[in-house]
């Protein structure tokens, strides 16, 4: 076999996800192209011993020694000896792995940090899904890509839009590329325009039926609350090299414009395709060339119509949340970040009211002083006390609601 011709080695961090199995769809239409070297699952083992099962993978990792146990049964019994491994120390060793060329990074959250970082200075082609890990870490990870001449691919179908629209040989400087704008399109979930008074009501189950897009729970969250365009912002900032004033966020209902570079000239280019995670993921699996995705030939004649409308700043209150953060840089975004997920989960655990998420953001934002983020111990130790902040002002909340 030639060089050309070798087969991509695939580590899918976050395998049981949406985004992770989207991904193994896709390299199931192409096993020329791709193997499975290591897949990785936080909860749902039998899921992961499914796939492991049909995608005979060498590694995979659970989170204790315990879900290990349940994992290797099931594998045994299938005739299979996948070497198993746990916790974090487990996602990065296969993040990391001297036979690995790709690694999927689909982790939901701040978890998805250091196996993500790992496969970054392993000098990996890091397909990044999990925009938590650059929104709380963005300079040192960005440092590290550069270190480590890892090829970082943007999988969130924004981001992958916008890479698609910039130039080829696009190196970080908008200004030498006559890149005027960002445009970065959000659907504007499943709320947009549910009447305000009835927003205090809306349940996890409404938050998480999304219009256009099936996603994990979180990101469907933080897709009504538009707190995840607000992550975008930054994770546009640090992957493109804008600053937030040349980043403005349109409402597009049909998600079909992915998002627009506007350039010097007055041109703007866009990529457009049915919502559908497949496309990006096999845009980036395969580039710089274009495979087949599974996904269903755009039809404009049934889309009929594109609409774009300005964010209602009173509405979704956590996208200035997310400017405000990104223009005080240093810690800033980590603590957005980490009170987001608290009262995400606080939310969805119906422990905390969806309008009362962002309160708890810009609580946590007012509390602390922005400081710099020298090292990643840094960045896990702002994280923890952003966390465990916005779990006291969630229980308080419960409490005043107790006694009233
Ligand atoms: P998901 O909840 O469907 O899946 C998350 C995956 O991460 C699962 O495999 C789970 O086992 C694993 N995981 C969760 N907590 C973990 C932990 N503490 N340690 C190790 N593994 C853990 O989420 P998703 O929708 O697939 O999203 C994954 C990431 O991709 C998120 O960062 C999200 O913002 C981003 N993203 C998702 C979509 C989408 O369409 N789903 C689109 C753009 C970006
Ligand atoms: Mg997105």
């Amino acid at each position: 076999m030639t060089e050309t011709t070798k087969k991509q080695r695939l580590t899918i961090l976050g395998a049981t996800g949406s985004i992770g199995l989207s991904t193994l769809d896709v390299v199931s239409r192409h096993p020329e192209r791709f193997e499975i070297l290591a897949l990785t699952a936080h909860t749902r083992i039998n899921e992961l011993a499914r796939l492991c099962i049909t995608h005979r993978p060498r590694y995979a990792v659970v989170a204790s020694d315990q879900d290990a146990r349940v994992l290797s049964g099931e594998l045994r019994a299938a005739g299979l000896n996948t070497e198993i491994l746990t916790g974090t120390r487990g996602l990065e060793q296969v993040a990391a792995l001297g036979e690995a060329d790709t690694v999927m990074a689909a982790i939901v959250g701040a978890a998805g940090l250091t196996p993500t970082l790992a496969a970054v200075r392993a000098g990996k082609r890091v397909l990044l899904a999990n925009k938590e890990a650059l929104v709380m870490a963005g300079a040192l990870f960005m440092a590290e890509v550069r270190r480590a001449g890892a090829v970082l691919l943007p999988i969130d179908s924004e981001h992958n839009a916008v890479f698609q629209s910039l130039p080829a040989d696009y190196a970080g400087s908008f200004e030498a590329s006559g890149v005027r704008r960002i445009l970065l399109t959000a659907s504007g979930g499943p709320f947009r325009t549910t009447p305000l008074e009835q927003l205090a009501q809306v349940t996890p189950q409404q938050a998480c039926a999304h219009p256009n897009w099936v996603m994990g729970r979180k990101i469907s969250v933080d897709s009504a609350t538009m707190m995840n365009k607000g992550l975008e912002v930054i994770e546009a900032h640090w992957l493109f090299n804008v600053p937030a004033e040349r980043i403005e966020v349109v409402i597009h209902p049909q998600s079909i414009v992915h998002s627009l570079v506007e350039y010097a000239d007055g041109s703007v280019l866009a990529q457009l395709g049915n919502p559908d995670m497949r496309t990006p993921i096999a845009h980036a699996l395969a580039y710089p060339q274009r495979i087949e995705a599974g996904v269903a030939p755009l039809d404009l004649f049934a889309a009929g119509q594109l609409n774009f409308e300005r964010p209602d700043e009173q509405r979704f209150p956590c996208l200035a949340l997310a400017y405000r953060a990104l223009r005080a840089a240093g810690s800033a975004p980590a603590l957005l970040n980490a009170a987001n997920e608290v009262a995400v989960a606080a939310f969805l655990a119906g422990r905390l009211p969806f309008l009362r998420i962002a309160e708890v953001i810009a609580a946590v934002l007012d509390r602390f002083p922005v400081v710099a983020l020298p090292d990643i111990d840094a960045v896990m130790a702002v994280n923890a006390q952003a966390r465990a902040a916005a779990e006291v002002i969630v229980v308080n909340w419960q409490d005043r609601q107790d006694r009233q």
